[in-house]
């Protein structure tokens, strides 16, 4: 599937859900968040409908992310699924970590290849401040997901101005004891479209975007950076497809119409 740019879309993300047992400092806005109904949020069958019809275009690859996508309880029968789909080559996923232990070695089973995880801190104290969660939770999650040799297991490092940028040393010598990559983010904004190149990732390069992304509620998206958005309830989903791969820009702007945790970072 070519865009306009004659960029070549290969790759789908996928936002499970909008929930979060986390409540990340740059993830969640100031005004809280809004969460999708229940009833939007599209079943195992919708978006295994939505990979097939992906996979006949030319998708190829796949993340599944969220809010947290390991809150799903389908989680395991939606990768079993997802990546068993004629086409699909790939499937990542991106989380917390904090359900990982129970999770990963399933999800290896199901046919997960690979997994990047946040991790901002190594101090107990400070995790606790910017996520709300306990940091010996993501710890256990990276350790099970390497047991279960989800590789390469990568840690997502959002650098936070005059919070974390003093930690990057000691998750980077972290990284390289267990054998495993990181990923430098900068943070961004997405209202004012103030976004960057992932350092060490293939993310925020707008020549070489490959991406749409699906929301939990079934809202195609050409672009992280954008206000545009397909609903496949209401179009179907090959006109949603084909209507994001028409409004994909050249370059990301801005978008008030969704957050990184409804939009799936
Ligand atoms: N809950 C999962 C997690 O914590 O990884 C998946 C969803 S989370 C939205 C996915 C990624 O979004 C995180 O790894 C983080 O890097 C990124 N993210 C969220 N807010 C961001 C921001 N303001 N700037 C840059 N990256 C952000």
């Amino acid at each position: 599937m070519f865009d306009q740019f004659n960029r070549n879309i290969t790759y789908l993300r996928i936002s499970l859900t909008d929930r979060c047992n986390l409540r990340c400092s740059y993830c969640v806005p100031t005004e809280g968040v809004k969460l999708m109904h229940r009833t939007s949020i599209l079943t195992c069958d919708e978006i295994v409908e939505v990979v097939k019809i992906g996979a006949s275009l030319g998708i190829t690859k796949i993340r599944l992310t969220g809010g947290e996508p390991l809150l799903r309880n389908d989680i395991i029968e939606l990768t079993k699924r997802i990546k068993s789909t004629t086409g699909i080559k790939e499937l990542g996923l991106t989380t917390n970590g904090t359900h990982l232990a129970k999770y990963a070695k399933q999800l290896k089973e199901a046919g997960l290849d690979r997994v990047n995880i946040s991790l901002d801190t190594l101090n107990h104290e400070k995790f606790f401040n910017i996520t709300k969660g306990k940091l010996l939770d993501t710890l256990a999650g990276i350790d099970a997901a390497i047991e279960a040799n989800l590789m390469p297991v990568k840690i997502n490092f959002v650098r936070i101005k005059t919070v974390n940028e003093v930690d990057e040393l000691e998750v980077k010598t972290f990284c390289t004891n267990k054998g495993i990559q990181m990923r430098f983010i900068r943070q961004m904004n997405l209202e004012t479209g103030e976004f960057y190149p992932v350092d060490g990732g293939d993310g925020g390069v707008c020549s070489l975007c490959n991406r749409l992304r699906l929301t939990a509620d079934g809202t195609i998206k050409p672009c992280l950076h954008s206000n545009y958005g397909f609903n496949i309830r209401e179009l179907g989903i090959e006109e949603a497809f084909f209507k994001a791969l028409r409004m994909k820009p050249e370059k990301g702007t801005g978008s008030v119409a969704h957050q990184f945790y409804n939009i799936g970072g």
